[in-house]
């Protein structure tokens, strides 16, 4: 039930970066149209100077300045505004104002500056508005009813009433802006739909990739690093200590009888031991050091800028904590840690936990449960 709700935690996780990737899609392909609606009227306005209402076309552009200023401010503050605060929440509400009110303005003031005795600024004025939700489709394919209301707001005013009137080229003509807008309203869909599925494939490769890695990576059943990857930090590790010039110890940890415990009690209850020394061992070091399970009953760690001396404190430490634990039903669970230091045997990794693995060998033969530090 557990697994079930994290997966379906994580499926909403990537619902909300598909709608933040659509987001994000949006602002970046739609900047230029403020300056492009802007444009459009105002070239229409020229072309046909002579034929439009002079009073109409200054109130068309004045509104339209407002509403590109208003688009205008909206994007400055979404580029200053810091990557973590760009959500849906906050700006996909602001974005339809705007643009609602920005088509709006367009569709309205075209049906209003256009004649209704000249036909040729009429064909002029709805082929300016065709073009302009064409483009629409290019600017906000991410958000499929942003892209068709915005259409809509700029096409109908002027289509409709081209419907409504009494000669048949004007009806003609409205009738095959409504044909082709057919052909785009199908289109968004396809591209919204296209837009989306690509960005939900992203971010779920993204996560298989991260719990891939995660899971290569792990120790199944303690959850500390496994052999391998303790390896790799390992050798970061050393490398790093090296150039610094500090000190570097290594603690080589093998259970004692382990052999006896999964006879005794059942290789159960030894895996369950073998999970609560990855607790003892993640709870008792820093996060600068490295650690993990090398593999059977074998863990490792490395503690860098540590003095042998207080590595062989904090190694006296783990063994008595793992004498201590309880693990019922399994009783007299003890290691036995080797420690060595850079310091006196400085030639590389491998040969550091050699020393390191030589000195817990000497304190199983000592009599295990305890620390043998090399010498
Ligand atoms: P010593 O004190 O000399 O280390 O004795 P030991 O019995 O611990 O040593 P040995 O290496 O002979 O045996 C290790 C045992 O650990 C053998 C194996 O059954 C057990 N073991 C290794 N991996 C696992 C594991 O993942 N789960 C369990 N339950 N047991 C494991
Ligand atoms: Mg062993
Ligand atoms: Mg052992």
């Amino acid at each position: 039930m557990i697994g079930l709700g994290r997966e379906q935690d994580q499926d909403c996780f990537i619902e909300e970066q598909v709608r933040t990737d659509r987001l994000h899609q949006l602002f970046r392909q739609s900047f230029a149209a403020i300056f492009g609606s802007y444009l459009a009227a105002a070239l229409l306005c020229w072309l046909c100077w002579d034929r439009f209402d002079h009073q109409i076309i200054l109130v068309w552009l004045g509104a339209q300045a407002v509403s590109s200023l208003l688009r205008l401010k909206m994007f400055l503050e979404w580029f200053r505004c810091p990557t973590s605060e760009r959500t849906p929440e906050r700006w996909e509400r602001r974005y339809w104002v705007t643009l609602i009110l920005s088509a709006g303005i367009w569709g309205i003031g075209a049906l209003a500056v256009m004649p209704t005795d000249d036909r040729l600024s009429q064909a002029l004025v709805i082929l300016f508005a065709v073009g302009m939700s064409v483009s629409a489709v290019s600017c906000y394919s991410a958000y499929r009813y942003l892209t068709l209301t915005s259409m809509g707001l700029v096409l109908l005013p002027c289509t409709l009433w081209l419907l409504l009137q009494p000669s048949s080229m004007q009806v003609g003509v409205a009738v095959a802006v409504l044909m082709f807008s057919t052909f785009v309203v199908s289109a968004t869909h396809k591209l919204s739909d296209a837009l989306e599925k690509a960005f939900r494939l992203t971010r779920q490769m993204e996560r298989a990739h991260k719990l891939s890695t995660v899971a290569a990576q792990t120790d199944e059943l303690t959850g500390l690093m496994n052999r391998r990857a303790f390896y790799e930090n390992a050798q970061l590790l050393y490398t790093q200590c090296r150039q610094n010039q500090q000190p570097l110890c290594a603690l080589m940890l093998d259970m004692d009888h382990f052999k006896q415990i999964n006879d005794t009690y059942g290789h159960q209850a030894g895996d369950q031991v073998l999970r609560q020394i990855g607790g003892v061992i993640s709870s008792s070091f820093r996060q600068a050091d490295v650690y993990g399970r090398l593999g059977g009953e074998e863990f490792a760690v490395l503690l860098p800028n540590t003095s042998l001396d207080t590595a062989r404190n904090i190694a006296e430490q783990l063994v008595k904590a793992i004498s201590h634990m309880v693990a019922e039903p399994v009783k007299g669970v003890t290691a036995s840690l080797g420690v060595a230091s850079s310091q006196t045997l400085d030639q590389d990794l491998h040969s550091l936990m050699n020393t390191a693995d030589k000195a817990l060998y000497r304190a199983k033969a000592l009599g295990r449960n305890q620390v043998a530090v090399a010498e």
